[in-house]
């Protein structure tokens, strides 16, 4: 297990605990293998998929999408329909 320290915290409990997990399959009749590469949060035991490339697991990792405030006049509308569905 390798430690990245400049990965991003853990989306689900915020820990800095994440490594770079990774994992070699020896095919025996190839007598090669190959090598398949997660994040993992060590606090709270998630782990991303599997990718064959290194790179492409931490850039999905480094780039999730943000989550997004909801505006003020969107609240206000969302508030409107609320009332006028369920309180009417
Ligand atoms: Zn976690």
């Amino acid at each position: 297990m390798e430690n990245s320290s400049n990965l991003k915290p853990c989306p689900f409990c915020g820990s800095n605990k994440v490594f770079l997990k990774s994992d070699y399959t020896r095919i025996v009749q190839t007598d090669g293998g190959y090598t398949v590469y997660s994040i993992q949060c060590s606090n709270c035991d998630i782990e991303t998929s599997r990718y064959m490339n290194r790179n492409q697991v931490i850039s999905k990792w480094q780039n999730r999408p943000k989550r997004e405030r909801i505006d003020d006049d969107t609240l206000s509308s969302l508030k409107s329909l609320i009332h006028i569905f369920f309180l009417k």
